[in-house]
């Protein structure tokens, strides 16, 4: 085409383009889901502008916010339509090439690793999936601010821009042509794409229609010259009934008469409508099933490994402020959850307000520390047209942030409370549960605490409010927990009689610490100590003075009681001299003091932090990160 740009695309893009046209990848499908979600996302974007602008939408056809698919099969082309916001010239050269998502790099190198292409999706290039089938693309697009252009490419390493003069105005919107490889033909077959549209657009919120195909019976004259004879016949052969002969002759006029118009198959075309657009939270919870959640887990998560949600809890508020919502435990973490935890918004949760789609980047519904669940909100009270700063400033999001923590720590409680395992280690409640149920949930809570664990001490740390609740979800080993995890409420019920504070001690395993001189003593009188080995214990600490009107004592620390020791006084006074004496030679060291020890067995000596210092451990830690 004469009035074509060129332009290249930036080389992790041509990586995973090409990984994608060789891949041997079976399940090629996922293309269109791609394609759904992003048409999807294109009409969540106009839906949203048009709130404070109505123009925005434009008239007639144009206005209708939906996705349609078309087939082609003489010419093998699968092509699919969405309304939605578009894309200007420059759009189509960022989005579809010259700028590389973070996340491409990474999939790349999953890619070669796994060669699992179900999760490009997560990684912002879901688009290039469609390489999985096609050879040659073409997306044409309009937005309202710019002209109609096409992009199309090879996958060849190049992409070319023109201006569109050729193809039907679309008026808004984005039109993706697949030219369909050979061994992809499938995908012409109506019967196939109905099917991957119903399973893949389950939770898209807008119709979809597809360019079906029907067969139907129209009647046609079956010989055109002769056709006025025979009605004047079958009108002679009417008047002339009742006589016999003329009976008889009249049936036979009636067989000459019946190819007189006969009836022939023909193929019209009309648009089929193939979801059912009521979204899942708007049901009641007792109507859906857990696979419908576990679906729109997977929808939502853009997570399409088979695994089921941990939890989720779907729930209406009411009063106030009103909303709806679905919470979901993902069954495992990102690997990058807690990288540059403190710099970077994940936020999770979808917000709409009355079934409109507003953000997903909206970091005021839940806490830092809860960044970790998946989820949506529908609020009902929020102003619908109005800008999202002014949003997000609006007095109802701190009332729907506090129900949601709340109902997101009750779930997260109930893994626990469900877990068989959990309850087995204590003997007064006993946890009613069916056989089936019991498999499982067994387990479940270990589960959830080894990938979301550290998030709880997190929210131990951020959370002052909700600390207490929160401390009720921390779990641990302990000298007496045999290898298995324990909690503060489990670790409360077997303290001694006259035991006070809770004991721990912080380090870098449970090996190293079983050895330390520290608990030599605690051990021989039968105390339970808890063991820290997390780098994030030392700060959890720090905030977590007390619970259930107990204090926490380090053992490595100032300040440890252990019972009464009524020949403590007595040993003080008779080496009194010697204490002294090692305190001089040892004054160049920063030691404060040097006193007799109540918590040691066999090992002579030993070096404890005071009250408020830091503990040894905590100076390994802080150590590590300033080199
Ligand atoms: P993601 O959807 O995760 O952003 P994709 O690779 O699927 O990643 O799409 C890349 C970008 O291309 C999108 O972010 C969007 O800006 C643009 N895009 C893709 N399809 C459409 C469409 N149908 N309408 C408008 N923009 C689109
Ligand atoms: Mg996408």
């Amino acid at each position: 085409r004469n009035n074509a740009e060129k332009f290249e695309f930036q080389a992790e893009v041509s990586r995973l383009m090409d990984i994608i046209i060789n891949s041997l990848y079976s399940n090629k499908d996922i293309f269109l889901r791609e394609l759904i979600s992003n048409a999807s996302d294109a009409l969540d974007k106009i839906r949203f502008l048009s709130l404070t602008d109505k123009e925005v939408l434009g008239e007639g056809d144009t206005s209708k916010l939906e996705i349609q698919i078309k087939l082609d099969k003489e010419k093998k082309i699968l092509s699919l339509r969405d309304r939605g916001i578009g894309m200007t010239k420059e759009d189509l050269i960022k989005n579809l090439g010259t700028i590389a998502k973070s996340g491409t790099s990474a999939f790349v190198e999953k890619m070669q690793s796994s060669g699992d292409l179900n999760l490009i999706g997560q990684f912002g290039v879901g688009f290039y999936s469609v390489y999985l089938v096609a050879d040659y693309v073409e997306v044409i697009s309009k937005h309202n601010d710019d002209k109609q252009y096409v992009w199309e490419s090879k996958a060849d390493g190049a992409f070319a821009i023109s201006e569109d003069t050729w193809n039907e105005p679309l008026g808004r919107g984005t039109e993706i042509r697949l030219h369909l490889r050979d061994e992809a033909q499938e995908y012409l077959e109506e019967s196939k794409l109905k099917e991957l549209v119903k399973k893949y657009s389950e939770f898209i919120n807008f119709p979809i229609y597809i360019w079906a195909s029907k067969e139907v019976d129209v009647e046609v004259p079956a010989d055109e010259d002769d056709s006025s004879d025979e009605e004047e016949h079958a009108d002679t052969s009417s008047s002339e009934e009742g006589e016999d002969e003329d009976a008889e002759k009249s049936e036979d006029d009636d067989a000459e008469k019946k190819p007189k118009t006969k009836k022939v198959k023909e193929t019209t075309y009309e648009w089929e409508l193939l979801n059912d657009v009521k979204a899942i939270w708007l049901r009641s919870p007792k109507e859906v099933t857990e696979e419908e959640y576990t679906k729109f887990y997977h929808s939502l998560a853009k997570d399409f490994s088979d695994e089921k949600p941990m939890a989720w809890s779907h729930f209406t508020a009411e009063g106030d402020v009103e909303f709806k919502a679905v919470l979901f435990v993902p069954p495992k973490a990102p690997q990058d959850l807690y990288e540059s935890y403190y710099n970077t918004n994940k936020a999770n949760l979808k917000l709409y307000v009355r079934r409109v789609f507003i953000s997903e980047e909206f970091d005021e519904l839940l806490p830092k520390y809860l960044s970790f669940l998946k989820g949506l909100v529908d609020s009902d009270t929020l102003p619908l047209n109005v800008s999202r700063e002014m949003l997000q400033a609006h007095s109802s999001l701190k009332t729907i942030k506090k129900k949601l923590i709340r109902k997101a720590l009750d779930m997260i409680r109930k893994i626990a409370e469900e877990d068989p395992d959990e309850s087995s280690g204590k003997d007064d409640k006993e946890v009613e549960k069916s056989g089936d149920d019991d498999d499982e949930k067994k387990g479940q809570y270990t589960k959830f605490w080894n990938e979301f664990g550290k998030s709880i001490k997190l929210g131990i740390i951020e959370d002052a409010t909700n600390r207490n609740r929160l401390a009720k979800l921390l779990r641990f080993e302990s000298t007496k927990s045999d290898g298995k995890l324990t909690s503060l409420d489990q670790y409360i019920s077997r303290m001694k009689s006259g035991q006070k504070d809770i004991f721990y001690i912080t380090g870098t395993s449970k090996e190293q610490l079983e050895k330390s001189p520290f608990l030599e003593r605690l051990k021989k009188k039968n105390y339970e100590v808890i063991f820290f080995t997390d780098p994030v214990d030392e700060y959890l600490m720090q905030y977590l003075m007390d619970y259930d009107g107990k204090q926490f004592q380090n053992v490595s620390k100032e300040g440890l009681k252990i019972g009464k020791d009524s020949k403590n006084k007595e040993l003080k006074e008779s080496f009194k001299e010697l204490t002294k004496w090692w305190k001089g030679a040892l004054a160049s060291e920063n030691v404060d003091e040097v006193k007799i020890s109540n918590r040691l067995d066999n090992t002579p000596c030993v070096v404890v932090t005071s009250k408020f210092g830091w503990s040894a451990n905590m100076e390994r830690i802080m150590q590590s990160q300033t080199l």
